[in-house]
């Protein structure tokens, strides 16, 4: 697993700001902005059904799959995707945030 901590271009900065941005039709964007000097950090596209906002539960996620028409699958087949999804996002989390305690122990963040 490789982790990379974000940094700003501009400034060196690593406090960014998260901006979601939603279009009929269109897949959801983040742009990624410097808390400091707000210059544009990076934007990223989100793949259908891959947004996952923690602590928003099962409903936000099915929204976020009408909005990308994903929603073919049984409600119960649905509910079971949100867990795995949910149990495997918190999974890989954890991982990162061990990673980053490694990698990142000497820096001032
Ligand atoms: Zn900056």
């Amino acid at each position: 697993m490789e982790i990379h901590r974000q940094t700003c271009q501009s400034c060196g900065s690593k406090s960014l700001r998260n901006i979601l941005v939603r279009e009929p039709g269109k897949n959801d964007r983040v742009f990624v902005e410097c808390r400091d000097c707000d210059e544009l950090v990076a934007r990223y596209i989100i793949s259908p059904g891959g947004y996952y906002h923690h602590k928003k539960g099962y409903e936000s996620y099915l929204r976020s799959l009408m909005r990308t028409g994903e929603e073919q699958m049984s409600g119960k087949n649905l509910i079971k995707q949100f867990k795995n999804m949910q149990e495997e996002c918190l999974e890989r989390y954890a991982k990162v945030k061990a990673a980053m305690e490694e990698q990142y122990q000497d820096s001032d963040e």
